[in-house]
């Protein structure tokens, strides 16, 4: 049996059924519910591992739902949405919630999420990103010095490259918005600060990444923000 023990969000019986049926294959444990109060009620008296919420539901908005259960846990939240709109995922994103899938989706993509969201689980259970040297693959960042290593070379950062790949250490697995990480890094948020993020990013994946054109560490999501992988 699979440790991992998932909350499914759905009010959508034929996506529950296809999301229960992939879990019940690989043998996850689950538990179900069809609308906001329930996966609340759920949520609180099962605790469960990982959360796949869909956003739109009879009763209560999902963002609102995500807020709320945030108030109490910080349980990965892998959000799953029938909007196009960036807009939606990028709220649900901000009010906490980890990661998400636009339907449809296939079972391949679903498995991949719940492995990356178990990934990032294991590292705030072993409590890895409160150490004071960060290892990630071949990455290294010594938090005391705020130096970062690839393998035994030494990554000359500027401060503020320095500052992004702080960030998206401590939140690795996580999809940070645009605007999460202008508000963290540069402290304020206007439209035309996403360029310069972008430019940051350009350069620190140039010293970060062995061909930054297929990036290892740092996940680009358009239009929505980056994430840091952990490497198996
Ligand atoms: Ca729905």
């Amino acid at each position: 049996m699979n440790k991992y023990q998932i909350l499914v969000v759905e009010d959508d019986t034929a996506v529950r059924n296809l999301i229960t049926t992939t879990l019940k294959a690989r043998e996850y444990r689950f538990v179900t519910a069809g609308s906001g109060e329930s996966a609340i009620t759920e949520a609180a008296s099962h605790n469960p591992d990982i959360i796949l919420l869909d956003l739109g539901l009879p009763d209560i908005d999902g963002v609102e739902i995500i807020r709320r259960i945030r108030s109490w846990s910080n349980v990965p939240i892998i959000v799953i949405s029938a909007r196009s709109e960036d807009s939606d995922k990028i709220d649900a994103l901000d009010a906490g919630a980890d990661d998400y899938l636009t339907k449809p989706f296939s079972v391949e993509e679903l498995l991949a999420r719940l492995r990356v969201t178990q990934r990032r689980l294991a590292l705030m259970q072993t409590g890895q990103t409160q150490q004071a040297v960060y290892e990630n693959g071949q990455l290294r960042i010594d938090y005391a010095s705020g130096c970062a290593y690839l393998g035994e070379e030494e990554l000359h950062l500027t401060p503020m490259e320095y500052k992004l790949l702080y960030l998206l250490a401590q939140n690795t697995g996580k999809v940070l918005t645009h605007k999460f990480i202008l508000q963290k890094v540069w402290g304020s948020c206007l439209e035309g600060d996403i360029a310069s993020l972008r430019v940051f990013m350009t350069t620190l994946r140039r010293k970060l990444e062995k061909a930054p054109g297929s990036p290892q560490y740092i996940q680009t999501h358009i239009g929505i923000g980056y994430r840091m992988l952990k490497i198996e």
